[in-house]
């Protein structure tokens, strides 16, 4: 299934003449759905010979997707400028990996603050592949980090792991992390939902596009305000990174909906050295934003040393995104 959506003030003549040219392309079938003013049109093309991308560049068509009719609401949902975040028009996230002391949040904090950054990202519940490995501070840490995030006028994003601390997480976050590792825990997804919060989703590392669609839907379906998806990185045969950023399967997500796409070059990099490169080029194919880890002294850093971003290397990332933005006009 396709779909074109149209513009609220698109008129019937363009619909009309999207319609004739679909079925001249070979469309089976079009059916029509008109809700708030706007107009949907479903295309079936079990043939596979329309370029729907085609037609989403005709008068009165504001978006061309290639939506499965099984999730309405990815297909549908509108994007939100309230997601803003260090940049307009992108949601750039950048925090610790985890929450660690009053001192580690309050100094990363403070500069993610003076860059902009609006929305800011710690860990409290840390899902690690070893148990002897820093766990993170759990709710005490939480409260202590929003806290701090409230001083500084900035949103916290944190991971639950658990379906059971999403009530509590709820009180302290503007937005509920869900990592890779859970990205199918249905539970986990659907409590989330159920809390009317934003759900960052990141990529389950071993999904497929379409999976990864499935789990946004269960948190929509369940009350999810919105739903930004993260590309963290898949596994894959190459070892010379932690993880393989896929942009391109980023990118094929963003031709199927109109929520954010944002990716994660920390977690995929792995190392510091190749965090901006993978950010930069993030932007620069067109994605809405990066989510980055950022440290005052990386290395102290408890979880993910390797691949925190040193403050001062942060702020010179902002100022490549800004460039790159400016040279390219995106
Ligand atoms: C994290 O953001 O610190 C994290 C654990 O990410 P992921 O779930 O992508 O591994
Ligand atoms: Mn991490």
């Amino acid at each position: 299934m396709k779909s074109l959506l149209f513009h609220t003030d698109a008129t019937d003549l363009q619909v009309k003449a999207a319609q004739r040219a679909l079925m001249t392309a070979g469309a089976a079938n079009i059916t029509r759905m008109s809700s708030a003013g706007r107009t949907l049109m479903l295309v079936e093309d079990s043939a596979g010979l329309i370029d729907i991308q085609e037609f989403g560049k005709m008068p009165g068509v504001e978006v061309a997707m290639e939506a499965s009719s099984k999730n309405g609401h990815v297909a549908t949902a509108e994007n939100s400028p309230i997601y803003d975040s260090g940049i307009e028009g992108l949601t750039i996230i950048a925090g610790p990996c985890g929450i660690e002391t009053e001192e580690q949040v309050s100094a990363i904090f403070a500069r993610m603050a003076s860059e902009g950054i609006r929305y800011v990202r710690a860990g409290a519940y840390k899902p690690r592949t070893s148990p002897h490995d820093y766990q993170g501070p759990g709710e005490g840490g939480l409260e202590m980090a929003s806290e701090i995030a409230r001083d500084y006028g900035l949103q916290l994003v944190s991971e639950v792991v658990d379906p059971r601390d999403v009530e509590f997480a709820v009180q302290h976050v503007a937005m509920i992390q869900i990592g890779t590792r859970s990205m199918q825990n249905f539970a986990l997804l659907k409590e989330a939902g159920r809390s009317g919060m934003p759900v960052l989703l990141k990529r389950g590392m071993s999904a497929t596009v379409e999976e990864w669609i499935g789990a946004a839907e269960h948190a929509l379906t369940a009350g999810a305000e919105t739903v930004i998806f993260c590309e963290r990185g898949i596994r894959t045969f190459e070892t010379s990174t932690r993880n393989t950023l896929d942009l391109l399967g980023a990118m094929a997500l963003k031709e199927r909906t109109r929520l954010r796409v944002i990716a994660d070059p920390s977690h995929a990099a792995g190392r510091r050295s190749l965090v901006a490169p993978g950010a930069l080029a993030a932007i620069a194919a067109g994605l809405d934003g990066v989510i980055v880890e950022v440290h005052h002294d990386p290395a102290s850093a408890r979880s993910d040393a390797a691949q925190a971003l040193p403050l001062d290397d942060f702020s010179v990332l902002m100022e490549k995104i800004r460039n790159i933005r400016e040279a390219l006009r995106i």
